[in-house]
């Protein structure tokens, strides 16, 4: 017999079986249709009708008000560092062009500046994105340097991007160098900090920007508060090679004049994809196809209950009020069995900051207990390597930490169950006796 696998990996992430099985009937004959979906046409009345119902479900999930655009667009999260820039600076110069603002220093958009909060690797990318493309970034939080290390999240009053009369923007209004945008990330992946709030504080001028690619239809979202919103699929939607965008209509650059505007390529362009219905090119058709059945998945009572299982179900719930609580419950006991631990310390020590998502911690022999115990590196390594082989041959899965920081992580989407937490949390207490 094969033992149940659990897998803990942080994207190419789990999905549910239920969906797979369905994708598997769908891969050989597409609805009936005789042909997989993979040999339809992108333009075919069968793929219209899966984009346009995907695209309904999501905004169904996140509530997305009527004037937002969602779109499906090939690549991932990296592919959206570089679009946010193309289609924001596009917007605001064309914005500043056409406001024929006075003695305006308008006339290149490499003097417009884009802000970024940064609290984890993920932000850290999207900057070095951003000034590669030649854009004129501003880092207006760096948690690093205030805080030592990605551990948290400095308050909001202290970033600099807030005041329009404040020290980094004094002045910039009359002079067209309003930023394009406000980014942050609202769940970094690598080091487990999760934004338990939305910046409010940002001038109402300055759209807010948001990489959701870890935390997307985990929780409750108020898209209203944003003008973009972004997140690769290969967490908590489904497989890699798409990236769903929801773009507030009036921050889609019109693309009309051209005199000295940065041209946005094709592929990157939210507008053209806007107003193709993501149907410009040919689509990632397989991953929307699976991204679909997630969705279904979520929006099915019955599914969500078997999720749960009969241990774990409380009510009916579907969506991401299903996702949130179970979520809530997940992490609460994660951390909880962390602190209780003897051996294993979370990363994140503000809970405030917490990511419900990833759980990075360390693994070290010299235990809590012991005032006296002194760290050795070399035989922490060691205690969690063994910790990460050993739980493999229980059948928990990529609990390796990001090659970048090493230790463990744990990630816990929307698709890992309940019971999967609870039987990492059996199989950490068990580790930790080898060592009592
Ligand atoms: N943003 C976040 C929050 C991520 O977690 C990741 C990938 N793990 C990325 C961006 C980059 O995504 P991709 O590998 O699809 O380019």
């Amino acid at each position: 017999t094969t033992t149940q696998k659990w897998n803990f990996g942080a994207g190419p992430a789990m999905i549910p079986r239920s969906v797979l099985e369905r994708a598997q009937k769908g891969f050989l004959d597409y609805e009936s249709t005789g042909v997989s979906l993979m040999e339809l046409s992108h333009r075919s009345e069968a793929y219209e009708a899966l984009n346009n119902k995907a695209q309904q479900q999501l905004r169904q999930l996140l509530n997305i008000p009527n004037n937002y655009k969602v779109i499906f667009m090939q690549g991932g999260g990296h592919t959206q560092f570089a679009a946010v820039v193309y289609n924001l600076i596009a917007w605001r110069h064309e914005q500043n062009k056409l406001s024929h603002i006075k003695g305006a220093n308008i006339e290149k958009w490499t003097q417009i500046p884009v802000d970024y909060v940064v609290t984890g690797s993920w932000s850290a990318k999207a900057v070095e994105e951003a000034r590669r493309l030649g854009a004129n970034v501003r880092v207006v939080c760096d948690a690093k340097k205030d805080l030592g290390s990605y551990k948290g999240i400095p308050a909001e009053s202290t970033w600099k991007s807030s005041d329009p009369e404040g020290e980094l923007r004094k002045g910039d209004k009359a002079q067209g160098l309003t930023p394009a945008y406000l980014y942050y990330c609202d769940n970094e992946t690598v080091n487990g900090v999760e934004f338990p709030f939305v910046p409010s504080m940002h001038d109402p001028d300055v759209p807010l920007v948001c990489d959701m690619s870890s935390n997307i239809l985990s929780r409750p979202v108020d898209v209203s508060k944003f003008g973009v919103i972004y997140a690769g699929a290969q967490k908590n939607i489904g497989p890699a090679g798409v990236s769903v965008v929801i773009v507030r209509e009036d921050l889609l650059h019109t693309g009309e004049l051209n005199d000295g505007v940065m041209p946005v390529p094709l592929m990157l362009d939210y507008k053209t994809m806007a107003k193709n219905n993501s149907l410009y090119n040919t689509p990632p058709m397989f991953a929307i196809y699976m991204a679909s059945l997630v969705f279904d998945w979520l929006l099915d009572p019955a599914a969500q209950r078997a999720q749960d299982g009969e241990k774990y179900y409380v009510k009916e719930l579907v969506g991401v009020e299903a996702a949130v609580a179970r979520n809530e419950r997940k992490a609460n006991k994660l951390y909880k069995a962390l602190e209780e631990s003897r051996f294993c310390r979370p990363v994140v020590t503000d809970k405030a900051v917490r990511s419900r998502m990833n759980v990075p911690f360390r693994i070290s022999a010299a235990r809590k207990d012991d005032p006296n115990a002194v760290a050795n590196k070399a035989e922490d390594e060691a205690m969690e390597a063994a910790f990460v082989a050993q739980a493999e041959a229980r059948g928990l899965l990529q609990l390796a930490g990001h090659r970048s920081v090493g230790g463990i992580r744990a990630s816990i989407y929307n698709a890992m169950p309940e019971e999967g937490v609870d039987v990492l949390i059996e199989f950490l207490k068990e580790f930790e006796k080898q060592y009592s």
